[in-house]
């Protein structure tokens, strides 16, 4: 294993951000390499927690001869995020300098352009820089996977349908409760990648045998535990050793069973008015057309002053907001429908 630092000289002068990265070298050039990084969103913790115990196990398989495929590891992609303390809060999903989301503004190129993200390098700021950097390692991989995670959540992810269904290993591994089919149009990291791997010379390819790009949800912010992390972990290397790139004789695969849901399905629930929120219902609840979700406050005191949210299919309640006061328009749910919930959506990512 080496273990290095990413450095990253920061927009003023004095600053140097640096990112550890840990390579395990493969003993086999055919099996499958591997890209995985965490907390790219800095606030999003758990894959970080997961990584940390995968590393252990990987440096143990490391000493025994056990890694068939590269595999670069980093567990805390955005050190920029992570510094950004504001009155006691950290701001980990965008940039303060330049407003913008860790988790977008990627270029969308072809595999063979790889070597393009990093032309006129040093006159790109500190967090276009570690962008560029950490797509243009990802894209030296077959597989690559952005651990993130939602706000309170049940255990899902966003793959593009071009890795699907293949990448069903991965959701049986980690016990995913929902897939979402993304739709591969934004510029979130994973999709740059996707966009990659679609693009590899030629025709935009539909199906990509043995590439992968995830962003996988490891549950909610707050879902940062020991046994939970090891868990997980344990997964990740269920998944390493099906597809080949850690040798594990224990390994048996296990099916996927959960559903996997086009982005036309997810029902965002939203504030239709300001107010303190009050949830009926939980994550993981299968709720039904016109069931009570929640019920907004609206003018407290008032006998008229609160509002009802309802469900308007059929579904999963996938993510809840931590949030208990909502502005207008604010997302209060995620839910995993079973039919199209909507025809106007703009093809890419839920969130911005
Ligand atoms: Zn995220």
């Amino acid at each position: 294993m080496e273990n290095s630092d990413i450095i990253i000289g920061g927009d003023t002068a004095g600053i140097e951000w640096r990112v550890p990265v840990y390579r395990f070298k493969g003993s086999d050039k055919a099996a499958p390499s591997v890209y995985i990084q965490a907390a790219l969103h800095a606030n999003e913790l758990p894959g970080t927690a997961l990584l940390h115990f995968l590393l252990e196990r990987l440096c143990k398989a490391d000493a025994e001869g056990a890694i068939r495929g590269d595999i670069t590891v980093i567990p805390q992609a955005n050190p920029i995020g992570l510094a950004q303390f504001h009155f006691g809060e950290m701001e980990g999903r965008f940039d303060l300098g330049s407003r913008t989301n860790f988790n977008r503004d990627y270029p969308l190129i072809a595999l063979a352009e790889r070597e393009a993200l990093l032309e006129n390098f040093s006159r790109r700021s500190a967090a276009d820089r570690l962008k560029r950097t950490l797509l243009h390692t990802a894209l030296g991989h077959d597989l690559m996977l952005d651990l993130h995670c939602d706000d309170e959540s049940l255990q899902y992810a966003y793959i593009d349908d071009a890795f699907w269904p293949e990448a069903a290993d991965l959701a049986a591994a980690l016990d995913m409760r929902a897939v979402f089919l993304s739709d591969g149009e934004s510029t979130a990291f994973e999709e740059a990648v996707g966009f990659a791997f679609k693009h590899q010379g030629g025709e935009k390819l539909t199906s990509v045998p043995g590439r992968l790009a995830v962003t996988v949800e490891l549950r909610g912010r707050r879902d940062v535990y020991p046994d939970m992390a090891k868990r997980d972990a344990d997964g990740l290397w269920d998944f390493l050793a099906g597809r080949g790139v850690v040798i594990d004789p224990a390994h048996a695969a296990k099916a996927y069973s959960g559903p996997a849901i086009p982005l036309d399905n997810i029902e965002m629930v939203r504030a239709p008015e300001p107010g303190t929120v009050l949830f009926h219902r939980d994550i993981g609840d299968n709720v039904k057309a016109g069931d009570l979700l929640a019920t907004l406050i609206t003018r407290p005191g008032a006998p008229d002053g609160t509002i009802d949210v309802t469900a308007a299919h059929d579904g999963l309640i996938a993510t809840r907001t931590s949030a208990r006061y909502a502005r207008r328009g604010d997302d209060l749910m995620k839910i995993a429908c079973h039919e199209a919930t909507r025809k106007d959506r703009e093809p890419g990512t839920l969130e911005d």
